[in-house]
């Protein structure tokens, strides 16, 4: 259990009005707490009805009380769930009524954090959970909800198990040299490994477009007026499956609007605004959009296909940073009676589209999928789950460990310190080694009251 005998409270729901609003305590003392506010013989595991009153004993609210007993909750702690009404006003003075009788307020993300320090869920769950609340496409929340689901942990689990025991193996060998156990051209450490760093290569491929999913990427629209970029948004976000909110930290720049590419979250930026000014608010918009524009992934540079490319898209081509990849769509082919193609001209990749009936639409959307890294694993959203890029990282280091393992098969001790680090990454990603400062870095990310 978490050593930690403080009571936490917090307002669980959104911020502003609803029909209905929750105060959550998690500790030792919720159930106490509780029983002030309610004056009730509060029942474990049943649904009440029960006023709510303040620490001088008035009337704040009405509504139902909650109480999980330790250990059946979601921080493993007691809980204490009050649901009044939705508006602001009251669910303070609930929330003031529990740190008056002896809460304290919780920080960011304070109940997922006991959830995983209580072995409620290991660290890979925990970072779900904020993803699943952040999911801005259907595919990443079901993603995220496979991976709360624990499917990518037991991946990570299984494959540590695997390697545990060819790593005891091994040592077992080197510990006792007499048994002669010639594991090396048995060939029995040598299938293992290879083994290993097949499952880990697809882990890492899953786990990419996990990544892809919760990050998503950018994409710049370079294009002269009415070339169609419009036409061409409107095309591309027929999907439309993307949620964005006004909560603060989810709305985008006014010059972006964002679209679902097979569950990808695609924030595209318009810089149609990108033009030379003296004047200050607009300049300052205009850096604004150049900082985005230079973490964008794709530039799409739109021309007319009768026009193509000329000295407006040369000028801003120079201006881009080189790391950004660039797709040339030659738009209006109905206008020239081309056909929709993709060429390849040297590093220049051009495809030629309508957007106005949606002529070569496919060819670009895969296009730019492939050039993004996405791939045949995300066809089948039930095998996908949510990632981050410490993740990815840990099953980089892992694959390179098990490589250098088999480049050294000659030298078990290698082998084993090789398995040693593949071990130590695999743990990282379920949060067995952990350090404090990673902790709070990930679950200073949620939001108060989760
Ligand atoms: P933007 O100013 O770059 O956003 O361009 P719009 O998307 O508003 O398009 C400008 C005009 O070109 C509109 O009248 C569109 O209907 C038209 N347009 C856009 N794409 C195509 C296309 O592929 N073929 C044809 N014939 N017209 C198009």
């Amino acid at each position: 259990m978490l050593n930690d005998s403080s009571t936490i409270v917090a307002i669980s729901t959104a911020a502003g009005v609803g029909g209905i609003g929750i105060v959550r305590l998690s500790g030792s003392k919720a159930y106490s707490i509780a029983k002030n506010i309610c004056q009730l013989d509060i029942q474990a595991h049943k649904v009440q009805f029960s006023t709510f009153k303040d620490f001088n004993g008035e009337l704040i609210d009405k509504g139902i009380v909650l109480f999980f007993e330790s250990p059946r909750s979601f921080t493993g702690e007691d809980i204490v769930e009050f649901q009044g009404h939705g508006g602001p006003i009251v669910l303070n003075l609930i929330l003031n009524a529990c740190i008056q009788f002896g809460a304290q307020i919780a920080n960011p993300g304070d109940f997922t954090k006991r959830a995983y320090l209580n072995s409620k869920m290991d660290l890979a769950q925990a970072e779900s959970v904020v993803d699943l609340i952040n999911a801005s496409t259907d595919v990443a929340a079901k993603s995220a909800i496979n991976s709360l689901s624990g499917n990518f942990s037991i991946k990570i689990n299984t494959l540590l198990e695997n390697l545990i025991e060819l790593r005891m193996y091994i040592e077992a060998c080197l510990d006792f040299p007499e048994e002669e156990i010639d594991f090396i051209t048995e060939g029995k450490v040598e299938d293992k490994l290879k083994k290993l760093s097949e499952t880990i290569k697809e882990i890492l491929l899953t786990a990419q477009q996990g990544q892809l999913l919760r990050d998503g990427i950018n994409i710049v629209l370079i294009g002269q007026p009415n070339v169609g970029k419009s036409s061409l948004m409107n095309q591309l976000s027929c999907e439309d499956k993307v949620i964005v909110t006004d909560i603060p930290g989810t709305t985008r720049d006014p010059i972006s609007s964002v679209i679902s590419l097979e569950g990808i979250p695609v924030n595209i930026i318009d810089t149609a605004g990108l033009r030379e000014t003296e004047d200050v608010v607009e300049k300052f918009g205009i850096d604004k959009t150049w900082a985005s524009v230079s973490k964008a992934h794709i530039a799409l540079f739109i021309v007319e296909a009768s026009s193509g490319i000329g000295k407006y898209e040369e000028a801003l081509i120079k201006q881009l940073p080189f790391t950004i990849k660039k797709i040339f769509i030659f738009n209006k082919i109905d206008l020239v009676q081309e056909k929709p193609r993709l060429e390849k001209n040297g590093d220049q990749v051009r495809v030629y589209i309508s957007a106005k009936n949606g002529d070569g639409l496919s060819l670009l959307k895969n296009h730019m999928l492939s050039t993004i890294g996405k791939n045949q694993v995300s066809e089948n959203s039930e095998g996908l789950f949510i990632a981050r890029k410490r993740h990815v990282d840990a099953l980089n280091v892992v694959g390179g460990a098990l490589k250098s393992g088999l480049a050294n098969l000659g030298a078990p001790e290698l082998v084993a310190e090789e398995l040693i680090i593949a071990q130590k990454g695999l743990s990282s990603i379920t949060g067995e080694f952990s350090s404090d400062d990673l902790l709070g870095e990930i679950f200073s990310q949620f939001c108060i009251g989760k």
